[in-house]
């Protein structure tokens, strides 16, 4: 594939509370949809079309995992702050997940990766009492190459829904937000460029623009000044993302591998349902992939509202698959309930119940 392939797939155009429910439940969709099969080989399991019970960590089908409990707490905590990033409070809130299963969907934490786990001890040992403090201990730990994970990646989405009317501020708000758990500069370039393509399409659904295409967010992509230098190589100008095969794309948990393993999936597939089967079938980091696909997919094809939507209709977004996959979803209402938070944080807004 081409980037001129990609001028035909226009952006669906639709209210910004639904592209904000979509991609939240895009996100969750996908990381539900995916963890069943995470740590598997690629190729080693049958093919993931529906929510099934995670065995790995004994949580019924549908259940969510660490990825949007996560991208919750940072959501409620930037609601909480009217839009500002405050990285004491981001991490209280991860602590609370960790020890008491704060906006877990089953009640208990059950998967928290190493990064997330040694910074919130480093967070734990400044007692929470200031957010500079907390900040220094984990830059200087875990500003390393080493700790290159996708834990805050997997996440951010929310700072782009919250601040997508400014660009600058959103790229801004990425590279802090990261500070709390993974610092270093690849994972802050990922959460930057992510979020600008997020800010990026919610802007030009509020200009109504007919002719945006995966083309122009393409191009975004390829704007971008990576001080990375392997992630740049990776999905930046001249990285032939496009070009590459389902088998060279790996998914593990290494933020570069796994940015551009949803990025590939987005681009290269036609239908939110599509990409999301693609990207949970590749095993390995397959929850997390999926998230950070499935938040991206989600706001460019949401097109209507759950609600809106019959047993028998179809939307670009709305499958009759991913239907199920959002029916089988446990706790909906607690992402519902964000969804209304970041709809109130971005002045209110018609588009009927949010879900
Ligand atoms: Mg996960």
């Amino acid at each position: 594939m081409k980037p001129e392939d990609l001028s035909t797939s226009l952006l669906p155009l639709a209210p910004i509370p639904t592209k904000l429910s979509t991609a939240l439940f895009g996100l969750a969709i996908c990381d539900a949809l995916g963890g069943p099969v995470e740590f598997k080989r690629r190729g080693s399991f049958p093919t993931v079309s529906k929510m099934l019970p995670n065995t790995t960590f004994k949580v019924p089908a549908g259940s969510w995992t660490d990825d949007t409990s996560l991208a919750l707490c940072l959501a409620w905590s930037l609601i909480s702050n009217a839009g500002k990033i405050d990285l004491l409070d981001h991490a209280k809130r991860y602590y609370q997940w960790r020890e008491r299963g704060y906006m877990s969907c089953t009640g208990h934490c059950f998967d928290c990766g190493n990064t997330i786990r040694y910074a919130l001890t480093l967070w734990e040992t400044t007692e929470f009492t200031s957010e500079e403090k907390g900040v220094e201990s984990v830059r200087k730990t875990l500003d390393k190459s080493s700790f290159s994970g996708n834990g805050s990646l997997m996440r951010v989405l929310p700072v782009a829904l919250a601040g997508w009317r400014d660009l600058e501020v959103v790229v801004k708000n990425a590279g802090r937000s990261t500070e709390a758990t993974h610092p270093n500069v690849m994972c802050r370039e990922a959460c930057q460029v992510y979020c600008l393509l997020v800010a990026t399409i919610l802007q030009n659904v509020e200009k109504k623009n007919e002719s945006f295409s995966k083309k122009d967010l393409f191009e975004v992509l390829e704007g971008f000044e990576f001080q990375s230098k392997e992630l740049g190589e990776a999905v930046g100008k001249g990285s032939g993302l496009l070009g590459m095969k389902y088998e060279e794309i790996r998914s593990s948990g290494y933020v570069l591998h796994s940015l551009q393993a949803a990025l590939w999936a987005f681009f290269t597939s036609g239908s939110f349902e599509e990409g999301a089967v693609l990207t949970v079938n590749m095993g390995d980091d397959a929850d997390t992939v999926g998230a950070i696909y499935g938040g991206l997919a989600g706001c460019w094809y949401g097109d209507a509202l759950y609600d809106d939507i019959d047993g028998s209709s179809e939307s670009g977004f709305w499958t009759k698959k991913v239907k199920e996959w959002r029916g089988d979803l446990q706790k909906p209402e607690m992402i519902e309930k964000v969804v209304g938070g970041l709809v109130e944080l971005n002045g209110g807004g018609t588009g009927g119940s949010v879900a």
